[in-house]
């Protein structure tokens, strides 16, 4: 059995940036990966990377290589139906496309080149050690040879259906989603944007992403009352779906250079980012609703919060229970908000009057969009909304369509 200061389970996004950063702070740590193979990517997201996780892609040393590679600084135009489109009035703080295919290795190479960090590929974490307070993991390997690791602290880092939440006993809170996904890349797309473009009609959604390979995402998110007409016809259903968004983009001339790839399930699932002495990072303490393009951003952040509140502690043998405290409320104060009102978009329900408001005040008004803007780049709390002098400018009449 080997000993380590912290095991980090899953090496993605969140075990990756969690990894890097615990032993930066002076801890050893074994990043556990299930797959063998260290270009693995996720294929199931639109890696839309928000703007509020580019301090931390910084400060891992990543934004200089996704850089490098073309990574797309992206900003965002909203269509809603109260509206038309809202557009940015001036730059922004950018946020990245980039196509995990890319991200995935890159930040995986960056993490297991890190001193400190023994990067275990093919390893599946099978079991916890520990009574009550978990304290080791036990690992499986592709010809099923089993070994444990022992821990002061087990990071959670296995995604949106975590097996570590499992066999931990720690459920997570499940808000009903109401849509589903069906997307593929494309090349040739008219009018050719840097821009992302995002439709948030009601009850449908609809996105269109450039990255930095040339290619565009284009996602179909119908409300789930449209699953039996995508089941009948997945391709005809997909084009005509987004042949009929407002303003929508020209496939005519356009190629289609991947099959239509799609996810079904979607619930928005919220759990204590810290017990049993363990803590979740990632999906694993927190997957919302991807249509607002949140999770690579909140699992770069979560990390970071992690790393911050009990690295030092990890690296000089004192007590974890109070960093592994203030990450779980740093957690909740920072993302509980957003994600309960992700969460309740999800279900598709109708903009209430005083969204409708904001959406108005944001196509129309430099101040409002300024909030606007920062909220859904997750660089402010939602409350941001709600301050005076945003609120002034949100409840000021505006021009009638
Ligand atoms: C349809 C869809 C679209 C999305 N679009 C966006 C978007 O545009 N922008 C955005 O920011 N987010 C998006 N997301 C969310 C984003 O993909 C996730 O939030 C992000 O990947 C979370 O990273 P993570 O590291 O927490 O988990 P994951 O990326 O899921 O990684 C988990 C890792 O753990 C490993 N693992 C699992 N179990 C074990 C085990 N027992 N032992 C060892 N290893 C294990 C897995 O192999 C994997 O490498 C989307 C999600 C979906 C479903």
């Amino acid at each position: 059995m080997d000993s380590y200061d912290a095991v980090v389970v899953g090496g993605s996004v969140a075990g990756c940036t969690a990894a890097r950063m615990l032993a930066s702070a002076g801890a050893r740590v074994a990043l556990v990966e299930r797959s063998p193979d260290p270009d693995h990517y996720k294929t199931v997201c639109t890696h839309y990377i928000q703007p509020s996780a580019t301090p931390t892609i910084e400060r891992l040393g990543l934004a200089p290589l996704i850089e490098e590679r073309g990574a797309v600084h992206n900003s965002i135009e909203v269509w809603s139906p109260y509206t038309g489109w809202i557009r940015p009035f001036s730059e922004a703080p950018y946020g990245y496309n980039i196509t995990r295919r890319m991200l995935d290795p890159m930040l995986r190479k960056l993490a297991a080149d890190t001193p400190g960090v023994d990067y275990m590929p093919g390893q599946t974490v099978v079991g916890l050690r520990g009574n009550g307070r978990v304290s080791g993991v036990e690992i499986e390997d592709g010809s099923r040879g089993r070994c444990s690791l022992d821990a002061r602290l087990v990071v959670a880092a296995d995604g949106r259906d975590s097996r570590m939440a499992e066999l931990a006993g720690v459920p997570g809170r499940v808000r009903p989603h109401r849509r589903f996904f069906y997307w593929a890349y494309w090349s040739g797309i008219e009018p050719g944007n840097t821009r992302s473009r995002m439709w948030f009609m009601e009850p449908d959604c609809a996105y269109t992403f450039p990255n930095e390979d040339g290619l565009t995402l284009v996602l179909a998110g119908p409300h789930e009352n449209r699953l039996p007409e995508f089941r009948a016809d997945l391709e005809g259903a997909y084009s005509r779906y987004i042949a009929a968004l407002p303003g929508a983009p020209d496939l005519s001339g356009a190629k289609r250079e991947s099959k239509l790839l799609g996810k079904l399930k979607l619930p928005n699932v919220m759990r204590p980012a810290a017990a049993r002495g363990m803590a979740f990072v990632g999906d694993a303490a927190l997957a919302s609703d991807p249509l607002w393009g949140v999770g690579c951003g909140w699992a770069f952040q979560s990390a970071e919060w992690l790393a911050d509140c009990v690295g030092a502690a990890l690296g000089s043998g004192a007590d974890l229970d109070s960093g592994l405290r203030s990450y779980r409320k740093v957690h909740r104060r920072r993302l509980g908000l957003h994600h309960f009102l992700i969460a309740d978009l999800s279900t598709a329900r109708k903009a209430n009057p005083f969204e409708r408001r904001m959406y108005e005040a944001a196509a129309q008004d430099p101040v409002a969009f300024a909030a606007f803007e920062a909220v859904g780049a997750r660089r402010r709390s939602p409350l941001t909304m709600l301050s005076p002098r945003v609120l002034a400018h949100v409840l000021r009449p505006q021009k009638v369509r």
